[in-house]
């Protein structure tokens, strides 16, 4: 009679597994988000995907990628073709 099925533990690393790539477990008690860089309530799920589902979070992780890739595929490409003129 400890606790009922429904009721199993959840801790930050739950979270992280459920979410991957879009939280980190900074402690027993303490969830962050990766790109908002924003302490999240973890206790509730439907808190998690409202979050992930906010402008704020999008437009966080839109940024996050792009400051990831400076460099476009174009210009990859570019230098690429400038490189193989001079081979
Ligand atoms: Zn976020």
């Amino acid at each position: 009679m400890m606790s009922t099925s429904t009721n199993k533990k959840v801790n930050p690393a739950t979270r992280v597994n459920e979410f991957p790539g879009e939280f980190k477990a900074m402690s027993e008690s303490s969830l962050m988000c990766i790109y908002c860089n924003h302490e999240v309530d973890w206790k509730k799920k439907s808190i998690l995907n409202d979050h992930l589902k906010s402008s704020k979070h999008i437009e966080c992780k839109l940024g996050a990628i792009g400051a990831k890739k400076p460099i476009t595929i174009e210009e990859i490409l570019q230098t690429r073709q400038k490189k193989g003129s001079y081979l």
